[in-house]
């Protein structure tokens, strides 16, 4: 089968690699507007879930990406005014860019052709191909090409926010709250190297406004933001990719969903197809499993058409509740003036509780694991099902200190 996927992104160049593990006779071209090694973005962040997946589907990238991953244990939530507490949890975070350099050498081993600097503008440049994956993100250039027949719906949501990196090293998964006379503003952060950390602000409109931000550039953004963060950057900067090019990086997140993912040979993936909330830090992990189940349909003895069906309805089966966690989550951080006021520890418990899933014990674990030696017992025991459940899966090679067996639990592990 010839295949082209438009976009060289997490979903696009996995599928590359899968469709071409599934059927080395596939002729597959990834074609990427972008320069090799260049894109938008800092780290992202991912869980267990996914690892056990890409185990399941690739040892050999699974273990790179393991391997070059950071891990992080429990959240840390910081607000003006209240004492520091812990949410317990653990998960893993890796920069874009390594985690693209790696499915793309892995998808050229398995001689996947990227054609980088190649942004394709209409359809018929995609060539005489059987399947056209259109994996060019969010804003898919494909998808708009038939919006009508795929039926995207955009929701926008009210706070603005923008994604920035800082050479401070946060010990782990950090949010913070910071009160301005303009508001509440906060960020969420995360290592992702041993030299730098992902770092979300959010705020309400009023709040953007209000500070100013909406009429500084890129760098003026980001020294206004080092002010006001000045307490939790250890007087690191914050750097905007969008200095180098112009304008500002602040967005409003864009909820968008499709009613058909298929219109002929051409199928959406990824965010071209669906985008949840940053909040919940789904959006690679999701663009990764749409890449394996339209791997797993396209390589049965189905027609195209039946394939992509099924790959849409699979799709669809497990992201509805995600998507319902995400929309609840994002719609808690438009109301936290609400919740700002309550005592330290009601407010991280409100702040991990966002989906409003917990049942009671959740809260009485929460309070009892806010001193040392509770809260040290638990790491312990997560840590240990961690190592367990990483010994369960195909392929690791027991040096990965992924898995290394955990003694006293780790503030960040590169592993
Ligand atoms: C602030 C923020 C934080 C996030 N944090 C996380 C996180 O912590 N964890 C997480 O899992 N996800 C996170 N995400 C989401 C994640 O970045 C995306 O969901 C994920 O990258 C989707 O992968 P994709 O391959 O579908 O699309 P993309 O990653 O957007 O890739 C699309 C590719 O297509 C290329 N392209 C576009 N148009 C064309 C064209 N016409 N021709 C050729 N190439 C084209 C682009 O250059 C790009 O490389 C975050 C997103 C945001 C905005």
């Amino acid at each position: 089968m010839r295949i082209t996927c438009i976009g060289g992104g997490p979903a696009g160049l996995y599928f590359a690699v899968l469709a071409k593990l599934a059927d080395p006779a596939h002729e597959i071209t990834v074609l990427e507007r972008n320069p090799a090694g260049v894109t938008y973005g800092w780290g992202v962040v991912f869980w267990d879930d996914l690892l056990d997946d890409l185990f399941r589907y690739d040892p050999v990238s699974a273990e790179r990406i393991s391997r070059a991953a950071c891990r992080w244990d429990e959240y840390e939530v910081r607000a003006t005014g209240k004492a520091v507490t812990h949410l317990a949890g653990y998960g893993f975070s890796l920069g874009r860019r390594d985690l693209l350099d790696i499915l793309a050498a892995r998808a050229v081993e398995l001689g996947v052709e990227i054609r980088y600097r190649d942004e394709l503008t209409e359809l018929t440049e995609a060539g005489a191909a059987d399947l056209v994956v259109a994996c060019d993100g969010a804003r898919s250039r494909v998808r708009d090409q038939h919006a009508e027949h795929f039926g995207a719906e955009i929701e926008v949501g009210r706070n603005k926010y923008i994604w920035l990196g800082t050479s401070h090293v946060f010990d782990t998964f950090t949010f913070g709250f910071e009160q301005t006379p303009a508001g509440w503003i906060w960020y969420h952060a995360y290592p992702f190297t041993a030299d730098t950390s992902t770092f979300i602000v959010e705020c309400a409109p009023e709040t953007w406004a209000g500070l100013g931000l909406d009429s500084l550039d890129a760098k003026q953004g980001c020294a206004r933001l080092q002010e006001i963060f000045a307490a939790h950057l250890g007087g690191q900067p914050l750097v905007d990719h969008r200095a180098e090019v112009g304008g500002t990086g602040w967005l409003n997140y864009r909820r968008l969903t499709n009613q058909r993912w298929d219109h002929g040979n051409v199928v959406l993936m990824g965010d071209a197809a669906h985008t949840t909330h940053f909040a919940i830090g789904s959006g690679t992990k999701l663009a990764m499993q749409d890449a394996m189940a339209l791997a797993d349909a396209v390589s049965g003895d189905d027609d195209l058409a039946v394939a992509l069906e099924r790959y849409e309805h699979r799709r669809k089966t497990a992201l509805a509740p995600l998507q319902r966690a995400a929309k609840a989550s994002s719609e808690w951080f438009e109301r936290v003036p609400d919740y700002v006021d309550l005592p330290a520890k009601q407010f991280s418990y409100a702040l991990s509780n966002r989906r409003g899933e917990y049942p009671t014990w959740r809260y009485l674990l929460h309070v009892a694991t806010q001193s040392a030696g509770p809260r040290t017992l638990l790491r312990w025991a997560l840590s240990t099902r961690r190592w367990h459940r990483a010994r369960r899966r195909p392929g690791l090679a027991a040096a990965s200190t992924a898995v290394s067996r955990p003694r006293e639990p780790a503030r960040l592990t590169a592993s």
